[in-house]
């Protein structure tokens, strides 16, 4: 079958065999990438208009008790210089960003085993109790069952947790034997069933990726239907063991967001931060392949270069209204439009 007989197909069908997402990915051309990005915006103009939704970032904690080979805060880097933001400070961050429009708010960090059960509880109830009209996001990791259900039953609405990787041998050239990808699908499982609105995801080049370990993971992502998709470019960081690994390239972080959009038309899908490091209009190109949300960073400039999970990270030296404010204008250049609310999930 022709390239673009396979994208209509994945357009009518929402997903292929083995073999035609096998060709889609291993050849094709700028051609057949532009014809996939012209169905997927049509796909997302119908279901969400051309509204951008905005997240506001806030990376709470850089302490991690993993050791993910790719990431820069991973417990073994000595290099890393760690800080932890308190209730206060998170608090200042959301309302600030609540003056610049945000309805969403995400708070990501490490595994930090310091903020606890009731820590976190107790930061997410006053967030809410603040901005009741705001949506909360959780992403911290790997966290036991009660942990996730109290956090939800204190207002939390939304988790991220990236898969990382569906294929069990790549899952292992990544981490640590200690870690597990079934752990990992458990904790999206269990989120699903408590009721979060649920984002899983992968990145794009990691090493030793193949093109069946994307393959997997888009057929796990079609199993496990999350309402959100983070992926972006695997980007080196210099003091991690794959430090000279080659990063992720925008073609194919770019194919995939167009695929994805075609698989799931209804899905949270962000053109990520990473993707802006890789490429100065990574953020933009993405929109036009079909993603739908960006997540600006709102933590205190002091600790924004902290958070290195990769070298030459964006938008380090801003203050969040600057950040705000270009983002407006990244997104209206592309003919969109960033919208003010919480942007949930079309269920
Ligand atoms: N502790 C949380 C948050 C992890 S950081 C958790 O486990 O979910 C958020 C995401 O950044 C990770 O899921 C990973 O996909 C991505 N990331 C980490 N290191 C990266 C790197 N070197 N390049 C690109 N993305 C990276």
């Amino acid at each position: 079958m022709l390239q673009k007989q396979l994208i209509d197909k994945l357009y009518s069908n929402h997903i292929l065999d083995h073999d035609e997402f096998r060709q889609l990915i291993d050849n094709h051309d700028e051609e057949d990438s532009e014809y996939l990005f012209e169905l997927a915006r049509n796909v997302r103009e119908s279901e969400y208009g051309k509204d951008v939704y905005i997240r506001g970032l806030i990376e709470f904690t850089n302490y991690c008790r993993n050791d993910c080979y790719y990431c820069g805060i991973r417990c073994s880097n000595a290099n890393a210089a760690r800080y932890r933001l308190d209730k206060e400070t998170i608090l200042k961050c959301t309302d600030e960003g609540y003056r610049l429009g945000f309805r969403t708010f995400v708070l990501q960090g490490g595994e930090d085993m310091h903020f606890t059960r009731n820590i976190i509880s107790d930061i997410v109830y006053s967030i809410k109790e603040q901005h009741p009209d705001c949506a909360i996001t959780l992403s911290v990791g790997e966290r036991d069952y009660d942990d996730y259900l109290e956090w939800h039953k204190n207002g939390a609405d939304r988790y991220l947790l990236r898969h990382e990787t569906a294929s069990e041998e790549h899952y292992g050239k990544l981490h640590p034997s200690c870690m597990s990808l079934s752990n990992r699908k458990e904790c999206l499982y269990n989120l699903k069933e408590i009721g979060y609105q649920v984002g899983a995801g992968f990145m794009v080049g990691s090493p030793y990726q193949t093109t069946d370990c994307i393959i997997e993971d888009l057929y796990f992502l079609k199993e496990l239907q999350p309402h959100m998709i983070g992926i972006g470019p695997f980007i080196s960081q210099k003091d991690t063991p794959f430090s000279d690994m080659e990063n992720g390239t925008l073609d194919m972080t770019l194919l995939l967001l167009g695929i994805l959009r075609l698989m799931f038309p209804k899905v949270l899908l962000p053109s990520t931060t990473a993707l802006g490091t890789i490429n100065p209009l990574g953020r933009e190109l993405g929109l036009l392949a079909g993603a739908n949300v960006v997540m600006p960073n709102l933590s205190p400039v002091s600790v924004r270069d902290k958070y290195k999970l990769y070298d030459n990270k964006i938008c380090t030296g801003e203050e969040s209204a600057q950040c705000a404010g270009c983002l407006r204008q990244r997104i209206e250049s592309v003919g969109y439009h960033m919208s003010v609310s919480r942007g949930d999930y079309h269920f």
